[in-house]
């Protein structure tokens, strides 16, 4: 495993936007405080941008508050802010290579990654959401006596919106998408080690149309920019994505103000394979699962349970699949797999290995850094795991598989739902009444069947038990950003 030192065909683009965006303005934090964001694959200083506090938070939160209650926005015609979404993804996909690239210097996501699979599915979670805003209807009620009763559906309000980094756009667009379709306005704050691309993503909502004040950009940290958002009470409702001790400090947080809170949330996720499955597939789908973004999956396939009579096989199947990826400079359009995101995440991961090592757990290829600068972690194989190792109850974010050997359908099903977590879970076979009966057992929001990380904008995607609160993605998050008002009127 080494660098590939191939010429990068693509390169960092020029940095357009560095400014918060607070009601139609582009603005630096009033107390003139900055941040530096980093290159994870070259650990060099990419900007600086502001570092919001709860002054700008306020500023921010009045500015979603105007343009929701006195703005052309509150008084626009569905059709109309479905329009704008569509025009806010044609912009996306005239500027696909540079935000691409912004998102792979900032996160460093292999090019071929953002190109092909990021930024595609950004633009047609927009489009979707677009379909969905003049269809958001109520319904007429047939409650006792003279009376007409009827639901109307409007804007939960002001959205506060905290996303993560291991998918900056992606996570902006199942954010906005449905806030936007539902008629809310929006205070969004990008995790601090990924602010470039949101910020280009809120410069083509201004060009596309949007109203000032229905997006703001707040960049910051988490414990004063984030809880700040989360304390105010002029926001109506809190949409997270990140880790679940991080959700918890929010749910705290916001009940002093009764928030609506939906959650997105991390996971162990299980990915069960049998004998009787296509192996190839299943050890194709195994590495996709686990490996695609370095690891940096909320549902990453990072519990591998091998049905005994194939273990073997599969695991020299797995490692000689694990060593074709290309470790490198995430420009260059044959590398396979980018640096993790920064250097937190990089020693995080770096200890689990070695927790892994220590525990009595077989490393059968990877287990290290690259030497030099950038983030870099080979892919990392673990076998005879066993279901109390760190490495098999922990979610480490990071390249690094468990495979955990089994013997039955009824062991690895409680084997499967032995945590916490219940985000999603995959299972690979060719007996249908086996992977149907699996899908029912398993405790997870999402269950793959022959496959793994298939997405797509109309298929609700969350967690059971601690990995979330709600749904995103499909009709059900439009749920997360309406109210229901019951209007009932005498006949007589
Ligand atoms: P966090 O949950 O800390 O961060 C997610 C977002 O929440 C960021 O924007 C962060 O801001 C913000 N935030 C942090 N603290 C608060 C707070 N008190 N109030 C409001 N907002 C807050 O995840 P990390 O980035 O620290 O990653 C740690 C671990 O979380 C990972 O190793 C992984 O296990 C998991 N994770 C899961 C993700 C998922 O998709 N489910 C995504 C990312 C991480 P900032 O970071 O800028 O300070």
């Amino acid at each position: 495993m080494s660098a590939t030192l191939a010429a990068p065909k693509f390169a960092p683009p020029a940095i357009r936007q560095t400014k918060m965006l607070i009601g139609g303005e582009w603005v630096s934090a009033a107390d003139g405080r900055t941040f530096a964001t980093y290159n994870p694959a070259t650990e060099e200083k990419i900007a600086e941008v502001p570092e919001g506090s709860a002054r700008d938070v306020d500023r921010a939160v009045q500015a979603a508050r105007k343009a929701l209650e006195q703005g052309p926005w509150g008084k626009m015609d569905a059709r109309d802010r479905g329009r704008l979404l569509n025009k806010l993804a044609d912009l996306v996909e005239q500027n696909l290579d540079e935000l691409a690239a912004l998102e792979t210097l900032d996160n460093g996501k292999p090019i071929r990654d953002s190109r092909a699979a990021d930024l595609p599915l950004v633009i047609d979670c927009f489009r979707y959401y677009a379909g969905w805003a003049d269809k958001i209807c109520g319904q007429t009620i047939p409650i006792r006596g003279n009376y007409f009763c009827y639901t109307r559906r409007e804007p939960v309000g002001v959205a506060g919106q905290i996303i993560p980094w291991n998918f900056p756009l992606l996570m902006v667009a199942w954010k906005w998408g449905p806030a936007l379709a539902a008629g809310c306005t929006i205070v969004m704050k990008p995790a601090e080690q990924t602010p470039l691309s949101c910020l280009r993503m809120a410069e083509l909502a201004m060009e596309a149309g949007i109203p000032a004040g229905v997006i703001n950009i707040v960049t910051g940290d988490g414990p004063n920019c984030g809880a700040a958002i989360v304390a105010h009470p002029g926001v109506d409702k809190i949409a997270f994505t990140g880790e679940h001790r991080t959700a918890q400090l929010i749910m705290a947080n916001a009940a002093q103000t009764l928030k609506r809170l939906t959650f997105e949330l991390g996971g162990k996720s299980p990915n069960v394979i049998f004998a009787d499955s296509d192996l190839d597939a299943a050890v194709q789908g195994t590495e996709f699962g686990l490996f695609f973004n370095q690891g940096q999956c909320c549902c990453a396939g990072s519990r591998v349970f091998v049905e005994r009579k194939v273990h073997a096989e599969f695991v020299d199947k797995l490692v000689s699949r694990a060593k074709t990826r290309k470790l490198g400079n995430p420009f260059d359009p044959e590398t396979t797999q980018g640096p993790q995101v920064d250097q937190a995440q990089f020693e995080k991961i770096l200890k689990y290995i070695e927790l892994g090592k220590q525990a009595g757990a077989v490393c059968v290829t990877g287990g290290n850094r690259l030497p030099g600068k950038g983030f870099f972690i080979e892919p990392t194989v673990f076998d005879h795991v066993t279901d109390d190792m760190p490495i098999a109850t922990d979610e480490i974010f990071g390249p690094v598989l468990s495979v955990l050997p089994f013997d039955s359908v009824d062991e690895v099903i409680g084997r499967a739902n032995n945590t916490f977590y219940g985000l999603a879970a995959a299972v690979w076979t060719r007996d249908v009444a086996k992977a149907h009966r699996f899908a029912a057992s398993v405790r997870a929001g999402t269950v793959w069947i022959n496959c793994y990380d298939v997405f797509d904008a109309a298929a609700p995607f969350g967690g059971f038990k601690m990995s979330g609160m709600g749904r995103e993605l499909g009709e059900q998050a439009l749920a997360n950003y309406t109210e229901y008002k019951t209007v009932t009127m005498s006949l007589t």
